[in-house]
Formats: structure tokens, sequence, C-alpha cells
């Protein structure tokens, strides 16, 4: 665990790209800096996206550069426009804008030429082998791999038969295109590394024209040239894969864009690849890609997830050269820390008991103050109902207290917030013995506000049994059981550590303010967490979504830590 509370931007050092950066602009190197986010169009973003993104627009901005959105749709059988779309909504959610829309697929033209140009360079060879040929032939990392009998093809001869699967006369996996490097080199991607393969299928944007699709590391780096990018920023593992970059770029003499890596966002609880998100949407452990549970954008902006909370948990982690975990509760910190700002205050009762208030006046009611928000005196005040009969919150009585328990027992006070003092006389009960009511006296000369100094040690919330609107509300816990997510035993699957209870659902009383509200609006319930209006809410069944609890873990374990 390696993240911290951190300075504000301002005050903190620079990371090593910022300096790289610097250095450059400086130098005189780039008069101003371009950087891109190249998601592949084969599923929804998450969390780790956030991070990349958030780094890539949020350099850009800072040194006055510009930011490419660039889809790599190199493989048309996992690729889709819905996915197109969400991403583009996703990123501006974030609040990022960007300068140029692209897709690798507008450059399948000049790639090809390209591969050509290699060819006639006697840089890239047709090969015939197999896949699995062409995997049992490249060796190990203390053995050379074998030449393909292939490899000395002439020019002409690659030419023609490149031309030719670009036609279409070959089946899938019958030829591909090589890069023609060194068979023994010490790094096995650059062991006459694929280019080009057949595959014969529509793609969501060139549809019939190609049935051959070049490779990542080949499509890559020259969209990053194609569009002059001068920090290509990606995660640590391709690390290996800059020398290829590097290499097509030198042989081929076009715009030198450079590659640098920093480590992944590896979160506790979570898993992050966007195969094993899709795999569990599709074996219905989730109700979509953006379940709340989910840590997609979609899914935290369900959860109620702010865009801000987003952006300064990015911030936060920094950039970081070496693979780290970082602590869950460092995001749910920040989320608190937005909404405490933001978040209007509501009340609801989750799991209801009822109190009677034997000497309030029957049938009568009365208009209670309350704050919505003490930490933003513009968010004023509004007006709640309260009266004889009230839900409070069963876990706010106890029968047998155990000391410092300050909320109701039998003849003990607590407040109930915004209005009076309350004494506990009587329990009853059901015929099964349970508690079901709670007979209560009120203290009149205590109403909040009227001047009363009478104080009592604990103070609980509730909702008037007459005025309250039920409502459903999701708790969510973690998805899954095992913190290490990124690192699970060999031999064991994501699925054998999914939590079977991270979803509670509850039949709740609220407030009449919390009805009617649209979907995505951010609400403290007091004493219980943050909650987020659901997308299935309507204005008879409010659907709301238990955002993060009030408890902080995470300046607990830095209290801890230190
Ligand atoms: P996944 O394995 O989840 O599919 P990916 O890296 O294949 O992720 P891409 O769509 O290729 O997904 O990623 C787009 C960009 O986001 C890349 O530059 C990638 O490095 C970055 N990225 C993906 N996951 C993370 C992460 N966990 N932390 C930081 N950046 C990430
Ligand atoms: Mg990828």
């Amino acid at each position: 665990m390696t993240a911290t509370s951190s300075p504000p931007p301002s005050e903190r050092s620079l990371h090593f790209l910022e300096e790289i950066i610097e250095s450059d602009l400086a130098s005189g190197k780039y008069q101003s800096i371009l950087t891109r986010f190249p998601p592949e169009p084969n599923g929804y973003l998450h969390v780790g996206h956030a991070k990349s993104i958030c780094l890539n627009f949020g350099l850009a901005k800072k040194y006055g550069g510009q930011t490419n959105l660039r889809f790599d749709d190199t493989n048309p059988v996992k690729e889709d426009v819905e996915y197109v779309d969400s991403i583009k909504e996703d990123v501006r959610w974030l609040g990022f804008e960007w300068a140029g829309e692209y897709y690798a697929s507008d450059y399948f033209d000049r790639l090809y030429e390209w591969a050509c140009r290699l060819i006639g360079k006697g840089l890239a060879y047709v090969d015939d082998q197999r896949q699995d040929e062409i995997r049992a032939t490249r060796g190990t990392v203390t053995q050379a791999g074998q030449n393909s009998p292939y490899r000395n093809r002439s020019i002409d001869e690659n030419l023609d038969l490149f031309r030719r699967m670009k036609n279409g006369e070959f089946a899938d996996g019958e030829k591909v295109l090589r890069a023609k490097i060194d068979m023994a080199h010490p790094n096995m991607l650059l062991r006459d590394p694929i280019l080009y393969r057949i595959i014969h299928a529509a793609h969501h944007r060139t549809g019939n024209r190609w049935c051959i699709y070049p490779m990542y590391d080949y499509a890559h780096g020259q969209s990053d040239s194609i569009e002059r990018i001068t920090h290509s920023i990606c995660t640590l593992e391709f690390d290996v894969h800059r020398p290829l970059y590097d290499w097509f770029i030198e042989k081929l003499e076009i715009f030198p864009s450079h590659q640098y890596e920093f480590a992944r966002l590896n979160l506790t609880y979570t898993i992050m690849s966007k195969r094993s998100l899709l795999e569990l949407v599709k074996l219905g452990c989730v109700s979509g890609w953006d379940d709340p549970r989910m840590p997609t954008i979609c899914g935290m902006r369900r959860r109620g997830y702010t865009p801000e909370s987003i952006r300064l948990f990015a911030d936060k982690i920094g950039v970081a050269k070496h693979d780290n975990v970082i602590d869950l509760s460092l995001l749910e910190w920040c989320v608190r820390d937005d909404l405490n700002r933001r978040a209007m205050r509501r009340m609801a009762v989750l799991d209801p008991l009822k109190i009677v208030i034997t000497n309030y006046p029957e049938g009568a009611t009365e208009d209670i103050d309350a704050v919505n928000n003490p930490e933003d005196e513009s968010a004023g005040k509004r007006q709640v109902a309260f009266g004889r009969e009230l839900y409070i919150e069963r876990a706010d009585f106890m029968e047998n207290p155990p000391k410092k328990y300050f909320r109701l027992s039998p003849g003990s006070e607590v407040r109930l917030r915004y209005a009076y003092i309350i004494r506990c006389n009587e329990v009853i009960r059901n015929a099964a013995g349970d508690v079901v009511e709670l007979h209560c006296t009120y203290d009149p000369e205590t109403r909040s506000g009227s001047g009363s100094t009478r104080q009592v040690k604990g103070t609980i919330h509730w909702v008037s049994v007459g005025h309250a609107r039920r409502a459903e509300v999701r708790l969510f816990d973690r998805l899954f059981t095992e913190a290490r997510m990124d690192a699970i035993p060999e031999g064991k699957s994501y699925r054998d550590f999914l939590n079977p209870d991270s979803l509670r659902t509850v039949a709740a009383f609220v407030e009449p303010a919390l009805t009617g509200l649209p979907p995505l609006t951010n609400i403290q319930f007091e004493r219980l967490g943050y909650f987020s209006v659901d997308t299935d809410s309507t204005p008879d069944n409010p659907v709301f979504n238990r955002t993060v609890t009030l408890k902080d873990t995470w300046t607990k374990q830095l209290k801890m830590e230190h």
C-alpha cells in the first residue's frame, strides 16, 4: 500500500512525466505537447482507465497542450460501436474534451503502405507457417528461435503475397506478415514479430473492406506517429514493447513519438480486466456494465461517484514507476471528501422501529427546521414534519445496553435530530417476543433552536410515520472477498472470490423531500452514508444506491501506519 494523503498538486514535487515534459519544453524539443488516450473499444472503461484519462488529459491541460481520443480498433472480432459511444460519454463525464477523435482503422491504408515499405527494404516477409508453428519456433528466454523457412522470400514475392493476402485470396491463419528482425534477439518481442494477420470478419467501421488486420505493436506506435503525439503514455507492461515501437519509427523514418510507461492502477477488492468484467456481465453476476458494484466508470457514476471525486483520487495516487496496489478505502475517502461539501442532508430510516410519543397531542403535527448542509450555508434549511408517531432506526435502540451506549434504551434519553429530547418508558412486544414499538415521552421545552440548554449525549435520526414515503434502498458491499485480486493464487479464478452478500436491498422510510429527485442526485442520509438516486427510480418508487458509508477507514489506517 503506497498511497498516502498527498499535498495539493501545486505544492507537490513533479512526478517523472512532468519532469520529462518540462525538460522537453525547456530544451525546445517540442513547442507544445500532444498526448492521447487510446482505448480499445472492446468494453466499458473502468477506474484504471480513469487514471490514464486523468493523467493524459491532465498533463496536456497543465502544460497548455492537447489530447486526442484514439480508438485502438484493430481487432474486428471484439469491438463494437456500443463501446465507442460509452467511452466518449465516460471521458466527457469525467470532465475532459479531446482535440481530435481518431480511429486506428482510419490509418489502415497508410499502415498497409508502410508495411509494403518495410517489405521493400527487406525488413518484412510473408510467412506461411501456422500460428502454433510460429509460437513453437520462437525459442525461449534462454534459447534462440529458429528462422522460418519462408524468411528469405524475395521482395517481389513478398509484395505479391501480401497484396493477395489483402485481396482475400487466403483463409484465416494461412499466412501472416512478419517483421524481419532477429530470431535470436534477447527481447522475444523482436523475434520477427507478426505485423498482420488474416481475419475475414466485418469491422464496425471499415465493414468488409479489409481482411488483414494489423497487430497492436504495428498499429499503435504508427498511429501515434501519424497524429504527431509527443508523449505516448502507457502502462508498465509495455516497456518491453518500447524497442519495437522505436524500431518501426526508425525503419519507416516517420515522426518520432516516444513511449513512456507508468504503473497501472490496481485497487484492493477489485478486478480491472475488461475481459473479466465482460464475463461478470455475461454470467449475470452483476446486472450490467453499469451495476453500481462494478469498477466501471458508468457503474461508479450510477453508484453516486462524482467526476470530482474520481479526479481527486487520480491525483492522490500520483504516478508510480513500480506496480502497487491502492487501498479501496482511499477511493471512498475521496468521494466522501467531495460529497461532504455538496450533498444535501436528509433523513431516512433503513430498518424501522416505531415509537409513539405518548404525551404529544394526538392528531397534531408541526414543521421542524432542518439544516440542508452544515458545510454550505447557502444550501439553506427545509422543514420536516414531526408528529406523535415516528420511525427510528432499530439499531438506535438497545434493551440491555453496554456502558457508553448513548442512544435509546429503557429509561434513557436521546435527542431526536432537529427536534426534542425523548425518554423511552415502555417496550411493546408481539406474541413472539420481538420488540415492535416503543412508548416514549418528549420534553416540549427542548426543541432544537428554541434556546433550551438541556443536553443529552446521543442524537438519532427519525421520520414521521404519517409523512414518510417508502423507498427501495440498495446497500452494496465489496464485489470480492479478497483484497489482493491482482494476485490470486494459480488455479483459482476471480469467480471463486465473489462476495455473495455484495447487494442487500431494504425497504426504507424516507422524508418526503427524498421523492421526485432526478437520477444521480447525491444525498447524505444523516448518520448512514452517502446515497444516490438510482436510474431505476420513479416518482412512485424512489430507489437509492448507497455510495459509501460515513465511516472513514482510510484515515484510521493512515494513523495506524504512522
Ligand atoms: P484491460 O486489460 O482492462 O482491457 P487495456 O489496457 O487492454 O485494459 P485499453 O483499452 O487498451 O485497455 O486501455 C486504454 C488505456 O488505458 C491504455 O493506455 C492503458 O494503458 C490504460 N489503462 C488500462 N488499464 C489501466 C489501469 N489499470 N491503470 C492505468 N491505466 C490503465
Ligand atoms: Mg488493450
